[in-house]
């Protein structure tokens, strides 16, 4: 029997960047009603500044603890953890998988706008890797200047320095991980030691989640999680990506088609059991 179905641990990660709709609700219920006999973790996922706020955060707190669901504490918060990722990045860097990038987006779309072709991969024009080949003396130059950079991953030496790999999916079985479609990207952010992909990745391990349950719209990005656990020799959890609740016309809920927030609902008088009756089948 895998591992993950044994006494699962298995974890919410929402970043509190907005109020928390229907559609987290439902993810945080996927998530612990997953672990069963296991344990249920929350997780902030805050690296990014700019849009989270402590607001949010206690407000996903208050919303959680309304709907029935309780978690050990203390809650890893991204925020007060970068020295990990620092060093993660350390290490990749010092074998010579990651490289400074310097350019804007609107570099890279100038970049991309005057190639004679432009690989796409699942979040849209992969990097072309404008800086991947700058001499040291070049980066140093930069770097001088007081230049903001960000650290990029060489995906083909990184790919080829851990060889073929596949993740457990419950509902799809093993899945060839195939990560080379992302490019190069971007792993160490200008403004933070850190990207979703490797904050995620480190910390699920560094929390002992042994299932990661997470919407169907991150289904890709596993191929990513795989290969960075193999490279920083972390365990591999098993996964389950679930469907993403949609509204009456058939569009999924997100924060900016302003879908019903769980406080919005409980002030007009929704309770914690119509709540897990709204997201049922
Ligand atoms: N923090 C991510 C989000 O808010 C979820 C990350 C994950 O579950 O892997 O969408």
């Amino acid at each position: 029997m895998p591992a993950a179905t044994r006494h699962p641990v298995t974890r919410f990660a929402p970043s509190p960047t907005g109020p928390l709709h229907i559609g987290h609700a439902y993810a945080a219920l996927f998530a612990a009603g997953a672990a069963g006999p296991g344990q249920f973790l929350l997780r902030i996922e805050d690296i990014d500044p700019t849009r989270c706020r402590p607001e949010f955060e206690a407000a996903i707190f208050e919303d959680l603890a309304w709907l029935g669901l309780s978690w050990p504490q203390p809650v890893r918060r991204q925020s007060e953890h970068f020295a990990d990722y620092r060093a993660a990045l350390d290490g990749l860097e010092d074998r010579g998988l990651l490289y400074p990038c310097f350019c804007t987006r609107a570099d890279i779309q100038r970049e991309i706008a005057a190639a004679a072709s432009a690989p796409h991969g699942p979040d849209g024009a992969l990097y072309p890797q404008t800086c991947r080949n700058l001499s040291l003396a070049e980066q140093q130059t930069r770097m001088a200047t007081g230049a903001p950079y960000a650290l990029r991953l060489r995906m083909d030496l990184a790919c080829m320095a851990v060889g073929p790999l596949s993740w457990h999916d419950e509902d799809h079985g093993e899945v060839g991980a195939a990560p080379q479609k992302f490019g190069d990207l971007v792993l160490g952010r200008k403004e933070t030691p850190a990207s979703y992909h490797l904050a995620c990745t480190l910390d699920d391990a560094l929390q002992g989640v042994t299932l990661v349950t997470r919407g169907e719209d991150l289904f890709e990005a596993t191929h990513v999680h795989r290969l960075l656990q193999a490279l920083l020799d972390l365990p591999a959890p098993g996964y389950r990506h679930h469907r993403l609740l949609t509204d009456a016309s058939g569009r999924k809920f997100s924060k900016r088609d302003k879908a019903p927030t769980l406080r919005a609902l409980r002030e007009s008088g929704k309770s914690p059991a119509d709540i897990r009756e709204m997201i049922k089948a």
